[in-house]
């Protein structure tokens, strides 16, 4: 991509949502840390429902410790991994108390050093608590990196690096929010909104889809990626079925016999 295109892509992006925010719930870099390292394979949502049980009773590395690690998984047990989850984050408030004051270091080795916490959680809350410009790339941002031609790469720490190296200084430091929040909510992972996105000019993704490719809303109580194929399906196999059957019924002789039945059932039927 050229590069006044990538300084069109996010002045765009930037128009849309000047101030983006993550997704996940907090109130200072304690809460910030934590529910990062909970989001890990699981949802913003989940983390979110869960640490709005947990934070009232404890929000402190303190706390936590206080609750214990059985209790925590409590909080925690709807969230992916959690189990592993529960004892990562007691060891992490064990260390932050012993190396830190019991304070979330800003330094990417101190915080790589906790337990649970990876280079990308490290560059999230770098990023979101103590605004450095890094951007951690997640599953929306590689998609939407390579899709868009941004910053196309085969693995993660790769697109990372470029978008880094690429992203114009100006808007370094909520690349990651609008990236992962474009990738999200517009640039779906199994079927892309084009029709609809800011920056479809810009992108080479194709082919573009359009709005009349939209998923339906997948339905209650159904796996979302196969409800509607699923629900078109059973309806292509009814009216094959409905049509072999009346094809069937055209060709074959009624039998005398099954005839009978048919008028004397019509006749036992009482009239209106
Ligand atoms: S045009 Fe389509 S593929 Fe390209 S970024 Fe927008 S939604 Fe994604």
């Amino acid at each position: 991509m050229k590069p006044e295109h990538r300084v069109e892509l996010y002045r765009r992006l930037a128009a849309v949502n000047p101030n983006p925010r993550s997704d996940l719930e907090y109130s200072n870099h304690f809460e910030l840390l934590i529910a990062v390292v909970l989001s890990a394979q699981a949802t913003d949502v989940s983390v979110n429902k869960a640490t709005a049980r947990l934070y009232p009773v404890a929000n402190t590395p303190q706390a936590i410790l206080a609750l214990g690690e059985a209790k925590l998984r409590d909080y925690i047990k709807t969230i992916g991994l959690y189990q592993t989850k529960a004892k990562n984050v007691i060891k992490l408030c064990e260390l932050l108390i012993a190396q830190h004051g019991g304070e979330v270091p800003n330094d990417r080795a101190a915080l790589e050093a906790l337990p649970g916490v990876g280079s990308k959680t490290a560059s999230v809350v770098l990023n979101v608590a103590f605004g450095v410009p890094t951007i951690a790339v997640d599953t929306h941002i590689f998609r939407v990196a390579n899709r868009t031609g941004l910053a196309p790469e085969k693995t993660a720490d790769k697109v990372a690096a470029k978008l880094e190296k690429v992203t114009p200084k100006d808007y370094l430091l909520n690349a990651h929010h609008w990236l992962i929040l474009h990738g999200r909510y517009v640039c779906k992972a199994r079927s892309p909104e084009c029709w609809r996105c800011q920056i479809v000019e810009l992108c080479r993704y194709k082919p573009k889809s359009r709005a009349a490719d939209a998923e339906p809303e997948p339905l209650k109580g159904k796996p979302v990626a196969n409800a509607s194929r699923t629900a078109a399906k059973s309806a292509r196999k009814a009216v094959k079925k409905a049509v072999r059957k009346g094809a069937k019924a055209a060709s074959k002789p009624r039998s005398p016999r099954a005839a009978t039945t048919v008028a004397s059932k019509r006749e036992r039927k009482p009239s209106a």
